[in-house]
């Protein structure tokens, strides 16, 4: 489906709504309504059969007052540079709503990765690092996996950076693999991390969770732990998830009448979240076409795909019994849409509060990787567990006591802390 929303428009009205708010200083937002770095690059990698194929490549660095700078690196064919400056500016307001000392970033490269061989991957990704060496470390900025980026790729990314600067540098990169610098808890981290505001979300609506429907899009790594999560954690039931299929073109609504058996359908999908559709159909599974992820009878809609899924159009297909939605994926929902569910007083846990289970992990990860000791899988999950439940809260306290929407008084804690961070450091 074409996204026809342009992402970084979004992310700045977004910030200036709530500027306005907070009747925020023109300096301060002429700081925080623009990335402080941006990287655009071209990378010649030699393909396997000789051939040599130059990818687009970027770096954008949002705002770094409370850290370096922290985000994936995303592998997409219709990647944007204005997709990459709204997920770094997202990513600020996700560390800071979290309470993490970093700050924002975010990469990309315009590619699919299924049509590269591994080791073509691996040549693109070292000459990535070839490019951006300099301007990334441990204490600068901090990439990681995101859409079509896996942790080996991480470990070939810290691999290369460690040999330009000469000494083992787990730290410069987050998301790998385990044996490699990685943290246990990782591949989880996102999925739960939804799952844990569910359930405070849920606490707070006096909603019964074992009784609850959940409606998912996407089955990459976040929509499959949020969906294990609902159902092992919560009680609850998975109506659907939705992958799109890059053979047909098309997206896919997977769902089964008594719910998803997600570990079953994780063993027949890929690793970019495409799920083998003749097995699923053998296995009494439905198969729709299109959005029909958002149509189901649900309790809890989880967006998990990615951004401009729920729009003015896509919105109105949603059933009355929806309550909560909580944003797996960044940026899911246009303005227009976000007018709709406040309308309708459908309970909003925002992207980069819902989603910083990630980034929260991967704090740890540099953690673990600073002092060279790694801590136990219960471990990870729990402090994980304190640092979302302490977000939610922070944040619904402020939607409580200034009488704001969710994803307002997400951006109001953010933005005041990034602001104060500023402030300490001089700038304004
Ligand atoms: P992924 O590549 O593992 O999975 C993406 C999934 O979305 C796949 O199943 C894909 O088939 C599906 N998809 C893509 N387009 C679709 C469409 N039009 N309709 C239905 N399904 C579609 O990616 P992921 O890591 O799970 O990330 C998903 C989202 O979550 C992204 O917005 C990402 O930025 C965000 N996010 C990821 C993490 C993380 O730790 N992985 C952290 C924070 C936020």
């Amino acid at each position: 489906m074409a996204v026809s929303t342009n992402a970084f428009e979004m992310a700045q009205r977004q910030f200036d709504h709530v500027a306005d708010l907070l009747k925020l200083d023109p300096q301060v937002r002429e700081i925080l309504r623009w990335p402080a770095r941006e990287f655009h690059f071209r990378i010649p990698v030699v393909m396997d059969d000789g051939t040599t194929r130059v990818f687009t490549g970027f770096r954008v660095q949002h705002n770094d007052a409370r850290g370096p700078n922290k985000g994936g690196i995303r592998f997409h064919p219709s990647e944007t540079i204005d997709t990459v400056r709204a997920l770094a500016t997202w990513m600020t307001w996700k560390c800071a709503v979290a309470d993490i000392p970093l700050g924002g970033g975010k990469g990309g490269i315009i590619v699919d990765p299924a049509t590269l061989s591994v080791a073509e991957k691996e040549r693109l990704v070292r000459g990535w690092v070839d490019v951006m060496w300099r301007n990334i470390g441990p204490r600068q900025d901090v990439p990681a996996p995101d859409v079509g980026t896996t942790p080996q790729m991480m470990g070939w990314m810290m691999d290369e950076y460690s040999k330009l600067v000469g000494q083992y540098t787990p730290g410069v990169i987050t998301g790998k693999p385990l044996g490699g610098g990685g943290s246990l808890g990782r591949t989880e981290a996102t999925g739960y991390g939804v799952i844990y505001t569910v359930r405070e979300a849920m606490k707070h609506l006096k909603m019964d969770s074992t009784k609850c429907v959940a409606a998912i899009q996407g089955f990459g790594n976040v929509a499959q732990y949020a969906a294990i999560g609902f159902i092992e954690m919560l009680g609850g039931k998975v109506a659907c998830v939705s992958y799109y299929d890059r053979e047909d073109r098309v997206s896919y609504t997977v769902s089964h009448k008594d719910g998803i058996d997600p570990h079953f359908l994780m063993t027949i999908t890929d690793q970019y979240g495409s799920i083998d559709k003749k097995k699923a159909i053998e296995a009494g599974y439905q198969i729709e076409e299109g959005d029909a992820w958002i149509t189901k009878e649900a309790d809890v809609l989880i967006p998990s795909a990615l951004e401009g899924q729920i729009n003015a159009e896509t919105v109105q297909k949603i059933s009355p019994r929806v309550r909560i939605v909580a944003e797996g994926a960044n940026g899911p929902t246009t303005p227009e849409a976000d007018e709709v569910f406040k309308s309708k007083n459908i309970f909003v846990i925002p992207d980069f509060l819902a989603n910083a289970g990630g980034v929260t992990c991967s704090y740890f990860e540099g953690v673990q990787n600073d002092m060279n000791y790694y801590w136990t899988k219960e471990e990870v999950l729990s402090r994980l567990d304190t640092k979302m439940t302490q977000a939610f809260h922070g944040v619904l306290e402020m939607s409580l006591a200034q009488k704001v929407y969710m994803r307002d008084a997400a951006y109001m804690v953010a933005i005041a802390r990034v602001v104060k961070a500023m402030e300490l450091r001089g700038w304004i």
